[in-house]
């Protein structure tokens, strides 16, 4: 029997008493990773459970599903942040759920404590480094980065993308708003240019010596390597990875994740998706496909993840940040960073 089978069969006794509807499971969905494609195509293939997908970012996607209201077709909202999960939950949108396997797959920091969304996968906002002009010993914490010694050297993204607004809230709910506030300060006045691009620009920006250090999601360092550009490759063996605040509270962790909806007709089978995305063929694929971080400890990072090391991940229930996030666009707008 070949391996691909074995998988297929491992994955199957999960989907004994699936339900065939009629309509298809309506999936909104931020992640905007190819290898989506393949889960989705596994997914209906196993359990015959057709899919459509929405993808959008997230705020269009709330703003949708908000519209739509009591009317809308749709049955799982995924998203690439914990805020954002945060946001859907305060606003009602999902249908409070409880599953064992689930809560047995998800460490409690990932997943809603009331059962409103689950993450699937996990990634850590690191130092993306220049090894020639950076020492590793100059490296400590997200705060340091707020130190005139880093002055025009600093790559980052603007203050829209909700990684940095994530970011910005766990600093928040870590030192509170008056330092939090100092930092985004600091780091803006480090800048070596006005925000602009994606995490992948920051570090192309590294490797053409625009600037030391980036700030950017650890998955991006390996789609970058297994790129079928040359020069994006290049750049991502340019880099090296810092994760920081090692000594203190850990590296700022988000995820991606989701929930069923309470307008959703197909609750049991919205159900199997989930369950799907933390099975294990999902969980052991994310670490070779996406090089996200898999949620389910089961799960074996891959080569590439095991080169950049084990590191210590900020505890902070990721529930809690949507409280913090709901500061973090001021802050940021006070601070400067456009
Ligand atoms: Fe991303």
């Amino acid at each position: 029997m070949n391996k691909a089978l074995n998988l297929i069969l491992a994955c199957l006794g999960m989907f004994s008493t699936v339900l065939i509807a009629d309509d298809p499971l309506v999936i909104y969905t931020q992640r905007h990773y190819e290898a989506d494609e393949k889960l989705f195509q596994q997914f209906t293939e196993e359990t015959g459970i057709e899919l459509q997908i929405l993808k959008a970012g997230a705020s269009e996607l709330l703003e949708r599903l908000k519209a739509e209201g009591d009317q809308s077709k749709a049955d799982i909202f995924i998203t690439v942040d914990a805020a954002r999960l945060g946001e859907a939950k305060a606003q009602g949108i999902f249908e409070p759920v409880e599953s064992d396997y689930l809560t047995s797959r998800i460490p409690a920091p990932y997943r809603d404590p009331d059962g409103h969304w689950f993450a699937f996968s996990m990634r850590a906002r690191i130092i993306a480094y220049a090894p020639e002009r950076v020492k590793e010993t100059d490296l400590s914490t997200y705060e340091d980065l707020a130190d005139p010694k880093w002055r025009g050297r600093i790559l980052v993204r603007s203050s829209e993308n909700l990684y940095n607004q994530s970011l910005l809230a766990s600093i928040i709910g870590a030192t509170g708003e008056t330092e939090a506030m100092k930092w985004a300060q600091g780091v803006r006045k480090n800048m070596a240019r006005p925000p602009q691009g994606s995490d992948r620009d920051q570090i192309r920006a590294v490797a053409k010596g625009l600037g030391d250090i980036a700030i950017v999601n650890s998955y991006y360092v390996g789609l970058l390597l297994n790129s079928s550009e040359k020069s994006d490759r290049e750049a991502g063996q340019a880099i090296k990875l810092f994760f920081p605040n090692q000594e203190g509270r850990g590296t700022h962790m988000n995820i991606s994740g989701g929930g069923i909806l309470k307008v959703s007709d197909q609750k049991e089978n919205a159900m199997k998706f989930l369950e799907f995305m933390l099975s294990d063929c999902v969980q052991d694929g994310f670490p070779t496909t996406t090089y996200e971080y898999p949620v389910a400890k089961t799960a074996e990072w891959s080569e590439l993840q095991k080169s950049w090391g084990t590191f210590k991940s900020d505890s902070l229930n990721l529930s809690d940040l949507f409280e913090h996030a709901k500061n973090a666009v001021q802050v940021f707008n006070q601070a400067g960073w456009e």
